[in-house]
């Protein structure tokens, strides 16, 4: 029996059988097909690297932290290459803003 693969609505996670059992965080689903693009750029000077609020499993060697810095919270993308990481960053936005911006990133609308 193949389960229903939960389009409907949009809601939904993909849950992935194939993933090892260590995976506690969530994963982003793969980008949809109206998935906007961030504008990610290599790390700035002014940027702190602030305090990490909500984070994906880094089983895939890609993982994102949704960051808070100031006021302001920012999303950072971590792509381990096999000799160091390379480190990008989102623009960085209200709470509210980086919340929803989070959110769309790991339902694939968002990357
Ligand atoms: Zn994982």
């Amino acid at each position: 029996m193949t389960p229903p693969t939960g389009e409907a609505g949009g809601a939904g996670w993909i849950s992935r059988g194939d993933r090892p059992p260590r995976c506690l965080s969530p994963h982003v689903s793969p980008p949809t097909s109206h998935c906007e693009r961030l504008n990610w750029t290599a790390p700035d000077r002014w940027l702190f690297d602030g305090r990490v609020l909500r984070w994906t499993c880094d089983c895939t060697g890609s993982f994102y932290e949704l960051r808070q810095a100031g006021g302001l919270r920012f999303i950072r993308w971590t792509l381990r290459e096999q000799e160091t990481d390379v480190i990008r960053v989102s623009d960085p936005w209200p709470a509210k803003v980086a919340d929803a911006q989070w959110t769309a990133l790991l339902m694939g609308h968002l990357r």
